[in-house]
């Protein structure tokens, strides 16, 4: 069940490079523009977060206004990974994120791309060397303080959750 975090690392990186962009928040929209797929926000059923539609010429992310503002940010981004990362059926529709890796029904497949689509999303909206550089210019950094927390997924367009979890993957919080 690897997932290829070496060509997502590297995906991004050149996404930010390409795309000169150089703080946060990244946009989102404007890279998935630049890749042809445009972004619509609408009303969709409760538990979809999000969908990407796909055809030979161009794409479609749609992205559920129901959701608070950083689930559609992240749902937005996750979509993008799809696209840039899965050759997936024309119709693709995520529901809860979670919930689908408990489902024993989904092949192993589905679970590793689900999984890519969002450590994509994870490391497009909160690159490696950003947090590095927000966290070099702390004084001093306490992780496990609320306010810095808040401070930094405000910045980032993100839950604190998925904040959390990112510093986690990257050492900066121990388990
Ligand atoms: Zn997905």
């Amino acid at each position: 069940m690897a997932i290829r975090r070496r060509r997502i690392e590297s995906l991004v990186r050149e996404l930010l490079t390409t795309y000169k962009v150089s703080a946060a928040p990244v946009p989102v929209e404007r890279l998935a523009k630049a890749h042809g797929a445009r972004i619509f926000y609408q009303s969709l059923e409760d538990d979809m977060s999000g969908f990407l539609y796909r055809d030979n010429a161009s794409a479609v992310i749609g992205v559920n206004t129901h959701h608070a503002p950083v689930r559609q940010n992240f749902t937005a981004a996750h979509e993008l990974g799809h696209l840039l990362l899965h050759d997936q059926e024309q119709l693709h529709v995520d529901h809860g994120f979670r919930v689908r890796l408990r489902d024993d029904v989904s092949s192993q497949g589905t679970d590793e791309a689900e999984r890519e689509a969002n450590l994509f999303a994870a490391s497009l909206l909160m690159p490696k060397e950003f947090l590095e550089a927000d966290l070099a210019s702390e004084e001093s950094v306490d992780l496990l303080d609320d306010g810095l927390l808040c401070d930094l997924a405000r910045k980032y367009g993100v839950s604190t959750q998925a904040l959390v979890n990112r510093l986690k993957n990257l050492g900066y919080i121990q388990e």
